[in-house]
């Protein structure tokens, strides 16, 4: 069964950009799956597809079974949840139990189910005991976790997360990693855009790559270790920020 079917996808830009020239693409439920690509290779564009803020422009989309178009949206948003890269995009509210409770609240869930998984959510994070807090007196880091939450808070059956390794030091990615497993346990499908050949090779189940707009290949990791399909030297590496 396939938390995503993507069907001869492409998708160009504003400004004519063919950033997907024809994706074809299945991945499993509940798999922890890392798509690969250097800089420009169509991750974000393939990723903003999967919660219907992008609508294909030639060829189709299936999440969870349910067709990405317009008439799926509000369902769409609810059973993909996408951290984008910049944490700053996704949270800007007075306190982090805002922003977590941002989502919940515009579905209209009543006030002590919001509660509930708003607490849920942080413990989630481990940001449990900070929802008080301004976002911006927390780290980089903390307010990735503050995004993932936030996302999280909608029980979302796919999470989705773009770069989430960017500008993170050794040692939150490595939490990072035990929050996306402690998700991926309770049976969430998990896909994350990344070029962090390492990360992939070590956390994924399934690898996809990317490239130019189109899927090189998709294997086990050890597809990384084997082809060489990629080579690591087109890949920049984000910048390491301590924080
Ligand atoms: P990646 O996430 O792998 O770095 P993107 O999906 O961001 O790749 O970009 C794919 C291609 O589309 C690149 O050529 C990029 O410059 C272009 N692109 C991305 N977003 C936009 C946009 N909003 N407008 C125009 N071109 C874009
Ligand atoms: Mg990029
Ligand atoms: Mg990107």
């Amino acid at each position: 069964d396939y938390a995503v079917e993507i069907e001869d996808l492409a998708f160009s830009h504003k400004d004519g950009t063919r950033a997907l020239k024809g994706i074809n693409l299945r991945i499993k439920k509940g798999s922890k799956t890392a798509i690969l690509g250097p800089n420009g290779a169509g991750k974000s564009t393939l990723l903003l597809h999967l919660n219907g803020i992008y609508l294909p422009q030639h060829g189709r989309v299936r999440v969870m079974g349910l067709e990405v178009n317009r008439e799926n949206e509000k369902k769409i948003r609810q059973t993909v949840g996408l951290v984008f890269q910049d944490p700053d995009d996704q949270v800007f509210c007075t306190t982090v139990w805002e922003d977590v409770a941002f989502g919940p609240m515009n579905f209209n869930l009543p006030e002590d189910e919001v509660q509930r998984r708003v607490k849920q959510a942080l413990r989630a994070v481990r940001l449990e005991g900070l929802e008080q807090k301004m976002p911006f007196h927390l780290s980089y880091g903390q307010r990735k976790r503050v995004a993932i939450a936030g996302v999280l808070a909608l029980r979302p059956e796919i999470l989705v997360l773009d770069e989430p390794h960017a500008f993170l030091d050794p040692s939150s990615k490595s939490e990072l990693m035990k929050i996306m497993d402690g998700i991926n346990s309770e049976g969430r499908t998990i896909i994350v855009a990344t070029h962090d050949v390492d990360f992939a090779y070590e956390w994924a189940d399934d690898v996809v790559i990317i490239k130019d707009g189109r899927v090189l290949a998709q294997g086990g990791p050890d597809i990384l270790s084997e082809d060489k399909v990629i080579n690591e030297s087109e890949l920049e590496y984000p910048v390491l920020v301590k924080l």
